[in-house]
């Protein structure tokens, strides 16, 4: 059982990776502990930018008959303001349930040729001689086991136990934000008291338990070491506020199969290919994350956001070049509804 590649995880950012990796021909091995489909805490939606980068490996029309077209951002904050903005232009995310899309992406990927291990426990690295050699897991059957492989994925999101168990990942002190975490009946009655989420959640049904997630940030400063790289959120987290964890998630996980591909064929040596994916990614997302930081600081306070809803209403043109840049519809070519629905 020895695979070119094993992945851990198979959310988005790992079965996107296997999928690119199986359709250039490479044996890669998912391992996950949940049995799909399986819901995930999310917003639930794919900004213009993830829709583009689906769309330069596979087929969406799945993705666009499971979703409901969203056009832009709404912001709201203390003192009932609300900013609204529009990608324009023709340009749409989708609104799709973690659920669908995630089960379809690890079909996907498991039809072009990944094997697909659920139930399966990534529980830390195998290491020899200092590099990765693969992964040790727990399975159905409850004993320990190993799956080795020339190169290791980490993708098992934000709690990576590769990442962890290596030094890679840590917390920071800030920020220290949450989603969700509390009983139901406090949330409702806190949505209740708050004037501009009460309307935005007038006709919506509570689908499942309350779920507890944070604090949110990870920081990572080198996305792998010999042997071993990280995507997705496993590579870095700081909060969903803008709404492109999916897209950079999504995009991280191909900076990760083509240096895969580089290694496996030789072009990039094993001690070099980590820093060549943190090269990669400090090139493809810098601007990027330097622009979440900034939304997320104006947002800290109710100024800023007072400060945002002036910028609409007063310079409403330099406020939509700013949903379209969250929304990613800058950084990709084919931003545009994807040509192959
Ligand atoms: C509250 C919230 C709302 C969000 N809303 C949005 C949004 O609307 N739009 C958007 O673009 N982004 C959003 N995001 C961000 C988005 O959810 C993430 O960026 C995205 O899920 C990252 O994908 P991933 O594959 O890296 O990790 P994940 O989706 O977390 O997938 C990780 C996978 O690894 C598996 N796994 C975990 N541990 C192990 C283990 N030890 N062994 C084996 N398998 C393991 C899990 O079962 C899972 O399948 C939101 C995030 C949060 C927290």
């Amino acid at each position: 059982m020895f695979e070119d590649v094993v992945i851990a995880g198979g959310g988005p950012a790992g079965s996107f990776a296997a999928l690119i990796l199986a359709q250039a021909g490479v044996r890669v091995r998912i391992c996950d502990r949940a049995v799909f489909p399986r819901d995930k805490l999310c917003g639930d939606t794919l900004n213009p930018g993830a829709l583009a980068v689906l769309a330069r490996h596979l087929h969406t029309s799945v993705v666009l008959a499971a979703s409901i077209p969203i056009d832009g951002m709404v912001l709201t904050g203390p003192g009932d303001v609300s900013v609204h903005g529009r990608y324009g232009d023709g340009v749409h995310g989708r609104a799709i349930t973690r659920r669908a899309l995630d089960q379809w992406l690890i079909t996907t990927a498991s039809a072009a040729g990944a094997i697909v291990e659920e139930r399966t426990r990534v529980i830390g690295p195998l290491v020899t001689d200092d590099e990765v050699r693969g992964v040790r897991v727990r399975g159905k059957a409850g004993g320990e086991q190993s799956r080795p492989a020339r190169v290791t994925i980490a993708a098992e999101g934000r709690r990576s136990p590769l990442a962890s168990a290596l030094g890679l990942a840590r917390q920071p002190s800030t920020p220290r934000r949450w989603a969700i975490g509390a009983p139901a009946s406090l949330l409702e009655s806190t949505v209740r008291s708050d004037a501009q989420l009460r309307w935005r959640f007038a006709r919506a049904v509570r689908a499942s338990a309350v779920t507890v997630l944070g604090p949110m940030a990870v920081d990572v400063e080198m996305p792998g070491r010999p042997g071993l790289l990280l995507a997705g959120d496993a590579a870095g987290f700081i909060d969903p506020m803008t709404g492109d964890g999916l897209r950079l998630a999504l995009e991280g996980a191909e900076l990760a199969a083509d240096v895969t591909l580089d290694v496996l064929a030789g072009r990039i040596s094993r001690t070099r290919m980590a820093r060549e994916l943190g090269d990669r990614r400090r090139a493809r997302f810098r601007a990027k994350w330097r622009f979440n930081r900034a939304m997320r600081r104006l947002v800290d306070y109710p100024a800023g956001v007072a400060g945002a809803a002036l910028a609409a209403r007063w310079l409403p043109g330099l406020f939509a070049q700013m949903i379209r840049y969250a929304g990613d519809c800058e950084t990709s070519a084919k931003c545009r509804e994807p040509v192959n629905q």
